[in-house]
């Protein structure tokens, strides 16, 4: 049985992940993909999904291939059969990250069967100028994406300064009139960015700035009746100004919690201008669960890699072997409470 593939490839000045999620975003094909402008289903392998596709000088014909390989920011196959035609063809996109950081991409497709013969020479010419063309539109939508430039944080978002914040910090909501005060007598330790949807952000903000203070040196030294605690499922116990909604600090009162002793704060809300700077970015992914475009995350690394802060998706590596040391010790003195 004779077997023929189209061959088409192109250098990508974004990553493998960007280029990926814009190829796993169905929902926005019709904003550039020339090659299936409508696809829909889920992607994962062994699905079907179903759209339509638009080859060279011909009509336009519906798409229904079934997905054989979904390996996230390196490779995505389907596979469609036209028993009556006598072919079946398989289409695969491949991504190799390069040296530089961008992606070189391949976009074949091999076609087999009994019909492949004689129908190769029209196969040829009705897809591979438009397989070029996909190519050059997610090229251009890719590299787009990382060109943005991203706001993290009005903290950082004019570069990063930083202050000793040795006099503490009397932290105001966003009240006009009767705001609420907090007094802090002590420096804010590991101050950082955080992705979660839990913290408190500033309007327009991606990340929330929080900070951490031992319990008992903060103290609400004014308008006390307008907190209240934001979500007592929490560990985290928020309290924020019923006014403004800003959130004052988060208090931990389970004495097993790995943050017990804590509070913890947001240092842009300090009067004081000399805030140590936010030293990484936690829970960056979870910017995804609360809403932004995957193709959007390596334009917000890199942004944070140029202004010095080092993201993760969790805790820094410093607070997660606090938090995993935290965990054994735990363990280590309720077996020895037991013995
Ligand atoms: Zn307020
Ligand atoms: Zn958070």
């Amino acid at each position: 049985m004779r077997m023929e593939r189209v061959e088409t490839e192109i250098e990508i000045n974004a990553s493998p992940q960007t280029v990926w999620s814009v190829m796993d975003d169905l929902e926005r094909y019709p904003e550039w993909n020339p090659l299936v402008p409508e696809f829909s289903g889920r992607t994962t392998v062994g699905r079907v999904l179903s759209g339509t596709i638009v080859l060279h000088n011909v009509p336009a014909f519906p798409l229904t291939p079934t997905l054989l390989r979904v390996v996230g920011a390196r490779e995505l196959r389907w596979i469609t059969v036209a028993e009556e035609q006598g072919i079946s063809g398989e289409h695969y996109f491949i991504l190799t990250p390069t040296a530089a950081g961008g992606t070189h991409f391949v976009h074949n497709e091999e076609f087999e069967g009994p019909a492949v013969t004689v129908m190769w020479p029209g196969i040829e010419a009705v897809t591979r100028p438009v397989y070029i063309n996909m190519n050059q539109a997610l090229k251009a939508r890719a590299e787009a994406m990382e060109a943005i430039r991203p706001m993290l944080h009005p903290a950082v978002d004019g570069g990063v300064t930083t202050g000793s914040g040795s006099a503490g910090a009397t932290l105001r909501c966003h009240c006009a009139e009767h705001p609420v005060e907090v007094r802090i007598d002590v420096k804010l330790v590991h101050n950082h960015l955080c992705g979660c949807s839990k913290c408190w952000k500033p309007g327009g903000a991606l990340f929330a700035q929080t900070a951490v203070v031992p319990a008992g040196t903060l103290h609400v030294i004014a308008n006390e009746d307008k907190l209240s605690l934001v979500d007592a499922s929490q560990s985290i116990k928020r309290h924020a100004c019923r006014d403004c909604g800003v959130h004052m600090f988060g208090r931990v009162d389970d004495v097993d919690h790995h943050f017990y002793g804590l509070e913890f704060v947001h240092p842009e809300l300090a009067i004081e201008a000399d805030m140590p700077a936010p030293e990484f970015a936690g829970f960056t992914s979870s910017l995804v669960e609360a809403g932004k475009s995957p193709s959007h995350m390596t334009a917000i690394r890199k942004r944070l890699a140029a202004l010095g802060i080092p993201s993760y998706d969790a805790f820094s590596p410093e607070l997660m072997d606090i938090i995993a040391w935290h965990k054994v010790k735990i363990l280590k003195h309720s077996k020895s409470a037991a013995d």
